[in-house]
């Protein structure tokens, strides 16, 4: 079946957006010093949607002047409920203005307007509502024998995968501990940030306890610089994890990382399997597989191969690749060129080093950045494919015999992030799972979030976790 089958349900919701955006500073728009703007690009259209300021180091700086302001004057010294009335305040304005907010998330990043409505903006709303509700608690929280103390100013940096939603994950739990912030959002998708700024505004948030410094890797960099931050929260790639650590060592800046991902999957003979193939597919298909705990590498018990691939090759034959602002659409644009072309070299390397490629059949847009869901079989664990984050809809299939060369071949990977397993013995599932090196290990089910529950990895993963009690505690001192 091919995607021609279906009518079309565009998205009828059109937010209002600015042709410009300036910086979110101490309350108020304002041009950035540098005088640099860019345009933030629809992937799906090829089209600018809006110019966006890019901050350098005096931008920061003032962010930073403004934050610490803040910081001393309200926020710190603000009662604790009355903190969480303008998070709470946040959280419904996010949960109110949602499917406009799902609809930019969808033009500025790719993503299937389906996926930004149901999961993105409603996860990124919870978090807001969860630490909302901490914000007066916690001293359930503090570490034995302390009282809950803020750290001060502290910066975020987030990708483009989840753009708003990786913003709720850090600025929620710092201004529930009475932290303030500053953002950097990543430069192809900075639009919901801005709209998140906006909305803060409306709320009444002391001016400077949230600043939006939209920009590139340089703006990123301005902000590590910065010696007087407190905290810095990065997720991104693993070499900018590597750069931000040696950056910030030796100086009072606390740190943690969210890095990449290559999660082992890994689906036992006896694993019920209409439920394992669904999620395999959500495991890398969800948001063009740009997901750092994608499920990218599918360990499948060798009884069972050639009936999983068979499954899987029909499975993604049914995806619906096209227009992400159509509520049919499975598969959105990849979100940028470059990364386009990031997945179409490590693709071709893959064919060349000797594994066999698997398409979906279906037509490709005349317009815009897409690729087809794919996967690799007679995958070697030396292959690149096998090891190296791709970041878009590719699977690489191997297979094991024991349970002991699955946890074997799940664990030869530099990264931890996630891991799933798929059998219906409970035993078995919590004896294979805990034996795999990751921070999150989903067991008959993928790639599944709640505030409640910490994420984050080890190795080239990263460190610290968000979410939860633990994710609370990165932001006390
Ligand atoms: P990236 O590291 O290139 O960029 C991430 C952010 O850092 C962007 O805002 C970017 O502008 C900024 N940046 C770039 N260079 C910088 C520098 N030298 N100093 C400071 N900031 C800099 O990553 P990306 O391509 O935007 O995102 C994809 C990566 O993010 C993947 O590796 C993915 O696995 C990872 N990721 C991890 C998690 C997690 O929770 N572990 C979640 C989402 C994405």
């Amino acid at each position: 079946m091919s995607s021609s089958a279906y009518a079309p349900a565009p998205e009828s919701t059109r937010p209002t957006i600015r042709n410009e955006y300036g910086l979110f500073i101490g309350g108020k728009w304002v041009a950035p010093q540098s005088a640099r703007y860019d345009a933030s690009i629809d992937p799906a259209r090829e089209q600018a949607i809006a110019r966006v300021a890019y901050g350098d180091a005096d931008d920061i700086a003032r962010a930073l002047r403004s934050a610490r302001k803040a910081y001393e004057r309200w926020w710190e010294p603000m009662k604790p409920a009355s903190r969480a009335k303008y998070i709470y305040r946040i959280a419904r304005a996010i949960t109110e203005r949602s499917r406009e907010i799902a609809v930019l998330e969808s033009m500025d990043g790719g993503k299937p307007i389906r996926e930004a409505r149901d999961f993105d903006i409603p996860t990124a709303a919870s978090h807001f509502f969860y630490h909302a509700g901490w914000a007066d608690k916690l001293e359930w929280v503090a570490r034995a024998g302390r009282a809950p103390r803020a750290l001060g100013v502290c910066g975020a940096i987030v990708p483009w995968n989840f753009p708003l939603l990786m913003a709720a994950w850090k600025i929620a739990p710092a201004l529930a501990c009475g932290n303030t912030v500053i953002l950097k959002p990543a430069e192809t998708t900075p639009l919901t940030a801005l709209l998140l700024a906006q909305i803060a505004q409306d709320a009444d948030l002391p001016p400077g306890v949230l600043n939006v410094v939209t920009g590139d890797g340089a703006t990123g960099a301005a902000l590590v610089a910065q010696g007087d931050l407190d905290k810095l929260a990065f997720t991104g790639s693993t070499e900018v994890g590597r750069e931000i650590a040696r950056a910030v060592a030796g100086r009072k800046t606390r740190l943690t990382l969210e890095l990449g991902g290559k999660a082992a999957h890994i689906l036992f003979a006896d694993a019920p399997l209409d439920q394992a193939i669904e999620g395999v597919v959500r495991g890398i298909y969800f948001n063009q597989g740009h997901v750092c705990c994608a499920g990218s590498r599918l360990l499948v018990e060798e009884s069972i191969l050639d009936e999983v691939v068979d499954r899987l090759q029909q499975r993604i034959d049914r995806l619906r690749l096209g227009d992400p602002l159509d509520k049919n659409t499975d598969i959105g644009a990849i979100n940028s060129r470059a990364q386009l072309e990031r997945i179409d070299e490590l693709v071709r390397s893959g064919v060349e080093q000797g594994a066999t490629l698997r398409q979906q059949r279906c037509d490709l847009p005349e317009r815009g950045y897409f690729y087809r869901a794919s996967f690799f079989t007679n995958v070697e664990s030396s292959h690149r494919i096998a090891r190296e984050e791709i970041f878009g809809p590719i699977l690489a299939v191997m297979s094991f015999r024991t349970p002991e060369e699955a946890i074997e071949k799940a664990n030869d990977t530099p990264y931890g992030l996630s891991a799933g397993v798929w059998t219906e013995r409970g035993s078995k599932n919590m004896a294979v799972a805990q034996q795999l090196k990751a921070g999150v290990v989903w067991c008959n089910t993928f790639n599944r979030f709640d505030p409640s529950s910490p994420f984050g990895g080890f190795r080239e993963s990263g460190f610290g976790r968000e979410g939860g009690i633990h994710g609370l505690r990165e932001y006390l001192a």
